[in-house]
């Protein structure tokens, strides 16, 4: 029935670069006679799932919506998809996205935008617009995707989807194409809380193969979710952050944000309001550490190694023309733009003032994280400052695009949990999202508080 509704929509949507139907349909029949023959598969066995192409996916072409890694065919899985393979979920196929990651709209993408099920002339969020606009569209149940500003909670938000952006660490970054190793985690995007709750256990957990992976279970978040949705909140203190809400943020986005808050009050959480006040140099600390980060990540991207190779039209062909010819023709214009700021903040002499500088900022945000979670069980703020913007309006204009993500930022750079899940729609009848943060390996909280507002 999904690859029908693949079939069907996806002239229009563009949620997907790779469909894998035949492979999708073995697993299905796989699960089904297992099934049959009376074996305990695990709750999500048999429910479709879409993949971010980030996500590296054996024998199936893997982009991260990049012209550089066009043709290549990853030799291993991703331990995410390990897990997705062995809980019997049928893969429909990869997602569309921002190249390598680094957008708000998908419109980064080189293959192509994909347009907002909700209404096609507007984007479906960024970078894993492709993820959320497949779920939003019906065509795929559950998607994965990866978060490093926001691409999976502001995707979410403005396709009317619930997007998870777990603890940094607890889901395993083993076989992601990295945009920036500090800030990457992988996470759902599903139709309900509870779907992100099965999914988060299934693809969470420790791996030997991150360094940075957390070594202790994680916690119970489907049970967080199941007692969340008895919609008793009682006790739970719930955090507003002042400083993320009010300018710049549309009056629908507030009205409705308003509205969940006295939702909470009534399920019986305390609402109370907290200042994080370094919050308001968050952005511009992201776009200092995120292209440094990135700039090396992408170094690797040379001609030589994978994907596509250039020779240079003219004159001898030596290993640095060839890497110039490849890197200037198979990045796209914000990828270099971020090559370029980040080997600026990066090099002798500015490291201190631009790369230094912003790394002590992101303890200053971590500080206030510490000091809002003393105060509060959960912090929350609206996830996006406004709905689905037109495509083409915001490309021409880097900063206008990167204050989308002013909401869902600090969480990143604290690796802090965050949800978004739909809040209702804005006057213009395009979906809003509610953002609920708590702190690290306290995912399961993010779960209670949301199923209770579902
Ligand atoms: N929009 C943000 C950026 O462009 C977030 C990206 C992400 O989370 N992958 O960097």
């Amino acid at each position: 029935a999904h690859l029908d509704r693949i079939a069907a929509v996806e002239p229009a949507v563009h949620a997907f670069l790779h469909v894998s139907d035949e492979d999708a349909l073995a697993t299905a029949a796989d699960v089904d006679a297992r099934r049959a023959h009376g074996e305990q598969l695990h709750p999500l066995a048999g429910v479709p799932i879409a993949v971010k192409d980030v996500v590296v996916t054996k024998g199936v072409p893997t982009t991260a919506g990049s012209k550089i890694l066009e043709g290549w065919v990853p030799p291993y899985d991703a331990t995410l998809v390990e897990r997705i393979k062995a809980a019997g979920l049928p893969i429909l196929g990869k997602t569309n996205m921002d190249e390598f990651a680094m957008g708000s709209s998908t419109e980064h993408s080189a293959y192509g935008n994909t347009h907002n099920p909700w209404d096609l002339d507007r984007i479906p969020g960024g970078s894993g617009g492709g993820s959320a606009a497949a779920v939003g569209a019906y065509e795929a149940p559950l998607a994965i995707g990866t978060d490093t500003g926001g691409s999976i909670r502001q995707p979410a938000a403005v396709t009317g989807t619930v997007g998870v952006k777990p603890t940094y660490g607890s889901v395993s970054r083993y076989g992601l194409i990295a945009l920036a190793s500090s800030l990457d985690q992988a996470g759902p995007v599903t139709r309900t809380v509870l779907d992100s709750a099965l999914l988060h256990e299934l693809i969470g957990g420790h791996d030997p193969r991150d360094s940075t992976s957390i070594a202790e279970p994680l916690p119970d978040l489907v049970g967080a979710a199941r007692l969340g949705a008895l919609g008793d909140l009682s006790g739970v203190r719930v955090g507003v952050i002042t400083e993320l809400q009010g300018e710049g943020y549309q009056a629908g986005v507030l009205a409705r944000f308003h509205e969940s808050l006295e939702l909470l009050q009534r399920a019986g959480a305390e609402v109370v309001e907290v200042s994080c006040p370094h919050f308001t140099y968050a952005l511009a600390a992201y776009y200092l550490i995120l292209p440094a980060e990135a700039s090396s990540n992408l170094a690797k991207f040379d001609g030589m190694r994978f994907g596509l190779r250039v020779e240079p039209s003219e004159g001898p062909v030596t290993a640095e023309r060839v890497m110039a010819a490849t890197r200037g023709q198979g990045f796209g214009d914000e990828v270099k733009r971020r090559i370029i700021l980040g080997t600026y903040a990066l090099s002798a002499g500015y490291y201190d003032a631009y790369y230094g500088s912003a790394q002590k900022v992101r303890t200053l945000i971590q500080r206030d994280f510490a000091a809002a979670f003393a105060q509060a069980d959960v912090l929350v703020s609206p996830t996006a400052p406004t709905t689905a913007f037109k495509l083409g309006e915001k490309l021409d204009d880097p900063l206008a695009m990167y204050l989308n993500d002013v909401a869902t930022i600090p969480a990143n750079l604290a690796g802090v949990p965050g949800l978004s899940l739909p809040a209702g729609l804005s006057d213009d009848g395009l979906p809003v999202g509610f953002q609920v943060l708590a702190p690290a390996k306290a995912d399961d909280r993010l779960y209670r508080v949301g199923a209770a507002l579902e």
